[in-house]
């Protein structure tokens, strides 16, 4: 009797529920990976996603080889095609029981109901489990019943729950189990080939081992400074591990344990692990919003009234802010750090996103969708959430007549402008006041909005349109 598992975005061996049930006895177990390219181009996966997701499979086909476990490619067209193709390979396999971890966005949560289906149709098993949150969805509700839409509630109740829960990382298979199980390499690379892949700087070096390794790191060295460094873009100070959370490399569970070892388990009283932590149940937050909300998933805002704000759909301003021309120095730095390297400081993701839906008035949808593409950490939920936070148009978003002004957030966060000098070269010779308006600077251009002016007028609209509520 096979067992299959199906990875999908927890790339790992250790603390996989799926994998470790899988292998609960001495049956034979198979993975499997399904490319689609419908996914690729409609979610979208960018080229540096895509590439660390490439090289983190081979790093986890390595590991499974350790425990006879052989990891097998499918590459689809469609995402409709999933089941017959999974269905022909669990026939050509004699699978008789099928394992995966839950994702939460509608496309997959409709994918998993139909694969069910069909397993159901074939006399298959499908066993789900939860990996991605620590509470998983659904688990979590109000007094009277229903979702948390406000953060700070859901982050209490979570806290709550997270006491009384039994936390052990699933330990991997062991190792020397099953048959010999071949080399993946060349199939990853031919079920990747004609992809556009982009290889991210060597900071994101794919893989678990190298997750394990930077989660400790952050641990020992970062994590008790964490609440007095955070929000310095041009420092250390956060754990740069969401590209393997994303994928699943790492999981939340590891990542809660490993802070909360730290402090001996006292997580609550030390400043800087509890704001850590709190980062965590952001993450849990929007997933669980997800879930519930499906119609997030399909560009709706959360708070309808915001879907008629006249946004703009103006390609050329819409262009200079993802190419880092904006004339506004934190917001090209930010875009070209984004730009050079997939990944941008949570602070700034903040700045940028508040600058384009309120100081250009561009539909967030469009961010949202270049902040997917470009991210090596791109996740739905996450980005979604913090898009919908920005342009207050989800459920526990910034208020409308609050905007970061990027001037002052420049000041603030990167006072001597260190950022800003290592991304914006033409800024480099300007003192430590004029870096922040780029005032002086003779080869960098005029700021494209005034700031002042723009942020009135958002406020303005937003107040007309919610007064027409
Ligand atoms: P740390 O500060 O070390 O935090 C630890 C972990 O907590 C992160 O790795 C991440 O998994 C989670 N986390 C932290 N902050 C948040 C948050 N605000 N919301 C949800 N989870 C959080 N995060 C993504 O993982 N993928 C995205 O696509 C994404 N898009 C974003 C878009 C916008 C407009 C905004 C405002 C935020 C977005 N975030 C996203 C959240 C956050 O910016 C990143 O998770 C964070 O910058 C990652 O850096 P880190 O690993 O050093 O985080």
């Amino acid at each position: 009797m096979s067992r299959l598992v199906w990875f999908r975005s927890d790339l790992r061996v250790t603390d996989n529920p799926a994998l470790h049930y899988a292998c609960d006895d001495q049956a034979d177990v198979q993975a499997v990976f399904i490319l689609c390219d419908q996914y690729v181009e409609s979610h979208p996966i960018g080229p540096r996603k895509l590439w660390f997701i490439r090289e983190s499979l081979k790093d986890l086909a390595v590991n499974l080889q350790k425990s006879g476990i052989e990891l097998s490619l499918l590459r689809v067209a469609k995402a409709g095609d999933i089941p017959a193709k999974l269905m022909a390979f669990c026939k050509e396999m004699g699978i008789k029981s099928l394992y995966c971890n839950a994702e939460y966005p509608i496309d997959e949560i409709e994918r998993d109901r139909k694969v069910k289906a069909s397993c159901e149709g074939a006399d298959i098993a499908f066993r789900r489990y939860h990996d991605r949150c620590l509470i998983p969805p659904g688990m979590l509700k109000t007094g009277q019943g229903s979702v948390y839409r406000v953060f700070t509630p859901f982050s209490k109740a979570w806290k709550e729950k997270i006491k009384s829960a039994r936390l052990e990382a699933y330990l991997a298979p062991e190792t020397g189990r099953g048959k010999k199980a071949k080399d993946a390499t060349r199939a990853i690379d031919q079920c990747f080939a004609r992809c556009d892949l982009r290889p991210a700087p060597d900071h994101w070096q794919p893989g678990e081992n190298i997750a394990q390794r930077k989660l400790q790191e952050f641990c020992d060295n970062a994590l008790l400074e964490y609440d007095e460094q955070r929000d310095t873009p041009a420092g250390p100070g956060t754990s740069r591990l969401s590209p393997y959370l994303s994928i699943g490399s790492l999981s939340p569970k590891q990542c809660y344990l490993a802070a909360a070892a730290r402090v001996k388990g006292d997580w609550e009283k030390h400043s800087g692990v509890n704001t850590w932590i709190n980062e965590l149940i952001w993450r849990e937050f929007y997933m669980h919003i997800a879930q519930a909300f499906p119609a997030l998933s399909r560009h709706k805002p959360m708070q309808a009234y915001t879907d008629d704000f006249p946004w703009r759909y103006d390609k050329t301003l819409f262009q200079r802010w993802c190419n880092g021309e904006t004339g506004i120095p934190i917001v090209d730095a930010a875009m070209r750090q984004l730009n050079n390297t997939g990944w941008m400081h949570n602070r700034l993701r903040m700045v940028t996103a508040m600058f384009l839906c309120k100081n250009l008035k561009i539909d967030w949808r469009w961010g949202e969708r270049y902040f997917m593409e470009q991210l090596i950490d791109a996740d739905f939920c996450a980005n979604n959430g913090g898009w919908q936070w920005s342009a207050s148009t989800g459920t526990d978003a910034a208020p409308y007549f609050r905007i970061m002004n990027p001037v002052s957030q420049s000041e603030r966060h990167d006072p001597d402008g260190q950022f800003i000098r290592r991304y914006v070269s033409e800024l480099a010779e300007l003192n430590n006041k004029d870096v922040h308006t780029g005032r002086g600077a003779a080869a960098y251009c005029d700021p494209i909005v005034d700031l002042n002016r723009s942020r009135q007028e958002a406020i303005d609209l937003f107040k007309s349109l919610k007064s027409n509520e």
